[in-house]
């Protein structure tokens, strides 16, 4: 279980378009912090998320996505007074010390909010996929057949992110997914693969991975994005066996895991999650531990007892 931070939250800021995975994530890392992993039940505006004894997720784009008439309906302001708790927070004058998961697509926009956190994720999800998910939905949920789904597609640009293992997938069944992680923040040592700084290809299917076509190719090295210094972990393809993750886990370092296995333990523990038989899964729960571990660095540094966090 996590501790209370002495006064100062802990703030982390997430952020993604809606349909990209925010609660799916939100759901890995409640577990990753010892919680029950509850679903957030597709985000009531009214009710943060309380993800463990003393973490707490402020959905922002409640505040900000209220447009005129929204607002004069629920009665508040721009500024609402929601939004003033929130500036209590940097003061530490929040009347229950807690610690905060913010998501929404605009917090990292508002440079107040910017500066409160303490480190920043945002899930980019492609359009192709996204749209490859949402058919996936309606036709599971809905009923709607894949002819009127498509019947109302315009012509879309091809996209980046789809498979490279197999030419000409436009299904968004197999994924190319990158971790990209920015170098020197503080608390924070980005995974990597076999040996740091390199850059790296890994095809691992053959005696000890199982792999069905079109197969699971990692790649790893170093990167610029949008003029940051950054490392990349990428991994395109799907695991057919979940159990045999450990087997990529164990050549990952960096992990911030508390003990060998525990990536895999978590994507076995939650494998009917979407996306655990992919990169998207498997980032997600690695996210997961970088932010706890980066957590109780946090809450040790503020208790006045800097440690090295345990990592395997
Ligand atoms: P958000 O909270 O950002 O709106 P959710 O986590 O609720 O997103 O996911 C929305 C829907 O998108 C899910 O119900 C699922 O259908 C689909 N989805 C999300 N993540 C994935 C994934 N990694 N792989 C496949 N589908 C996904």
């Amino acid at each position: 279980q996590v501790s209370c931070s002495a006064d100062k939250p802990v703030v982390i800021g997430l952020a993604a378009d809606s349909g990209c995975g925010k609660s799916t994530f939100m759901r890995r890392l409640t577990s990753v912090f010892g919680g029950a992993a509850e679903p957030p039940k597709g985000g009531n505006p009214d009710s943060n998320t309380l993800i463990s004894d003393t973490t707490t997720v402020i959905c922002l784009d409640d505040y900000h996505s209220l447009d005129r008439t929204g607002r004069k309906e629920k009665g508040v302001t721009a500024l609402d007074p929601r939004a003033n708790n929130f500036d209590l927070i940097p003061t530490g004058a929040h009347p229950t010390p807690q610690d905060f998961v913010i998501e929404g697509l605009h917090p990292m926009f508002d440079e107040r909010v910017r500066d409160l956190l303490d480190f920043s994720i945002y899930l980019d999800i492609s359009d192709e996929v996204k749209f490859a998910w949402k058919i996936q939905r309606d036709m599971a949920e809905r009923g709607h057949s894949l002819e009127s789904i498509k019947a109302s597609i315009e012509a879309r640009k091809p996209d980046l992110m789809l498979s490279l293992l197999i030419p000409d997938d436009n299904e968004g069944k197999v994924l190319r997914v990158k971790l990209i992680m920015k170098e020197g923040i503080k608390n924070f040592n980005p995974v990597y693969l076999f040996d740091e700084g390199s850059s790296i290809t890994w095809v691992p299917c053959g005696r000890k991975l199982t792999c069905s076509y079109p197969g699971i190719k990692f790649a790893y090295g170093p990167d610029t994005y949008f003029g940051h210094e950054v490392s990349v972990l990428e991994m395109d393809g799907q695991f057919d066996r979940l159990d045999e993750l450990i087997y990529v886990e164990s050549h990952l370092s960096n992990l911030s895991t508390k003990f060998y296995g525990e990536v895999t333990q978590q994507m076995l523990k939650h494998a009917d999650f979407p996306g655990s038989t992919n990169g998207t899964g498997l980032f997600q729960t690695i996210v997961g531990l970088k932010i706890r571990d980066l957590y109780e660095q946090i809450i040790a540094e503020r208790a006045g007892a800097p440690t090295e966090a345990a990592k395997v």
